[in-house]
């Protein structure tokens, strides 16, 4: 455990609300909260409070009185940080919250930098790397989703797994090693097929958390979508139907969407990013032929793509454009919604016709729409929301969202992969051993073990202050 001599101080609410929080922890925080703040009850004395006590009091600069505040106790090892703490609740005002800022600064404490009250933890053990992470993911949460991985990531997920995946690892690599020692006499302490029947268990959770990051980081990030089409088909009013709002221009102009507009909606839980583009049309319109080629970029960037055309349009177009579309994205994880827009235009009979017409392939849909008229638009975003509805996963399965796990986990697939086939073709332990080592050090990695400066500063700057 690493002892900070500091004790920080930020404030860790918003401004604007009705009351603000400002956070100090460190070995003086009792002894600054001291100086700057006099209990309502006469005889209450702080140094002897038990942790988790509130106590009304004022905040003063000397004969001034700043505010009337709650200051809540908490004594080391139980608080967020591990460390003793103090949280002043006080009146929401910028400039309360700056005095009494200035006041604990004055005292001896300094100012917080982002992320340090959660990084305290993590250095304190009050938690690993992961769930420190998850943290800043729990703040972040917009949907239902991500705030339910983010709290399962927070709650310990399988952060205890890796690590007693991690101390088998471990054990084995010490048994090889002690073997190695022996040198020259034959002798194997590690058992090869508890060795290998371990290894197998480790890469079939290192490999189903990994499989699970594709959908992790849709949740996280949101899944990008892209609306193509020839131009004036209607993605702009489909755009707008879905948004709800007038993001986008429309315009009876064909070819005006001329720029990339982007913007988010939550559907069943999951979060959508819409990135509206220019049209397909071939043209030698230079600002248009920009256009197409971003909209071939936004394919390429999008998961789920829909292809927007109108009824009236001849179906053989609607199955060339398909076509090419399904070439651009071949072997690229990408969802094709074949949507036939302006329905109000024809009859039923026209439209069962043309549904007879436009091919889909095996995970296409179909669907016809009249975007004007917000027909259709409820069963267009059913398709969407089933798309992600991943069957694999179930509401308590550990799902990664953190690229930084993504790869660390590749990395122990990768190693132990090496240990199997080693294994199978008798290469020498020396080499097992450190592959084994390898993969014990990107477990490590995962939940904190293994830190170095840079990876922690990397996950901390984007914590905010006060977190
Ligand atoms: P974009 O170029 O693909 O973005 O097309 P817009 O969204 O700008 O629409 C082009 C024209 O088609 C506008 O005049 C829209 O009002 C019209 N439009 C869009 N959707 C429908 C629809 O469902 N039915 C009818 N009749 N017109 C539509």
């Amino acid at each position: 455990m690493i002892i900070n001599d500091e004790t920080i101080c930020a404030p860790a609410t918003a401004l604007g609300g009705a009351v603000s929080l400002v956070r100090m922890s460190g070995p003086s925080a009792f002894e600054i909260i001291r100086s700057v703040f006099i209990p309502s009850g006469k005889n209450t004395d702080l140094s002897n409070l038990k942790g988790f006590t509130i106590v009304l009091g004022e905040i003063r600069d000397g004969d001034e009185l700043i505010d009337e505040v709650l200051v809540s106790i908490f004594r080391a090892p139980h608080s967020y940080t591990g460390e003793d703490s103090v949280e002043i609740s006080c009146h929401g005002s910028p400039f309360i919250v700056t005095r009494i800022m200035e006041l604990l600064l004055r005292n001896g404490a300094v100012a917080a930098r982002p992320g340090e009250f959660t990084q305290r933890a993590f250095m304190t053990g009050k938690m690993d790397l992961s769930q420190a992470e998850a943290v800043a993911d729990l703040v972040a949460s917009g949907t239902t989703e991500s705030h339910r991985i983010a709290i399962q990531q927070m709650r310990g997920g399988f952060s205890g797994e890796i690590a007693k995946l991690r101390s088998e690892l471990l054990r084995f690599a010490s048994l090889i090693e002690l073997e190695l020692d022996f040198g020259e006499e034959d002798i194997k302490f590690a058992d090869r097929n508890e060795l290998i029947s371990m290894i197998t268990r480790v890469m079939e959770l290192s490999d189903r958390l990994a499989g699970s990051f594709r959908l992790g980081n849709a949740i996280r990030n949101g899944i990008p979508v892209a609306i193509v089409g020839k131009p004036n088909s209607g993605k702009s009013t489909l755009l707008n139907v879905l948004l709800n709002e007038e993001k986008a221009i429309v315009s009876d102009i064909p070819g005006t969407t001329r720029d990339t507009i982007e913007d988010t909606v939550v559907i069943s839980g999951m979060m959508y990013r819409f990135i509206d583009t220019a049209g397909l049309r071939d043209t030698t319109d230079v600002i248009e032929s920009l256009g197409i080629q971003r909209t071939n970029e936004k394919i390429m960037k999008a998961s789920v793509i829909l292809m927007v055309d109108e009824v009236l349009e001849d179906a053989v177009k609607i199955n060339q454009r398909a076509e090419s579309i399904r070439k651009m994205t071949e072997g690229h994880d990408k969802h094709l919604m074949i949507v036939i827009n302006k329905t109000d235009r024809c009859d039923a009979y026209h439209i069962e016709n043309l549904k007879s017409l436009v091919m889909t392939g095996a995970d296409e849909s179909l669907l016809f729409i009249s975007a004007k008229n917000n027909h259709g638009i409820d069963t267009l975003k059913d398709s969407l929301g089933k798309l992600f509805r991943n069957e694999n996963y179930g509401r308590n399965d550990v799902i990664i969202s953190n690229l930084r796990h993504y790869e660390a986990l590749t990395h122990v697939s990768d190693s132990l992969g090496r240990v199997v086939s080693g294994l199978a073709e008798n290469v020498p332990d020396d080499l097992i051993a450190m592959d084994i080592r390898q993969a014990i050090h990107y477990l490590g990695e995962i939940t904190g073990e293994i830190t170095s400066d840079e990876i922690l500063g990397n996950i901390f700057r984007n914590f905010c202050i006060g977190k």
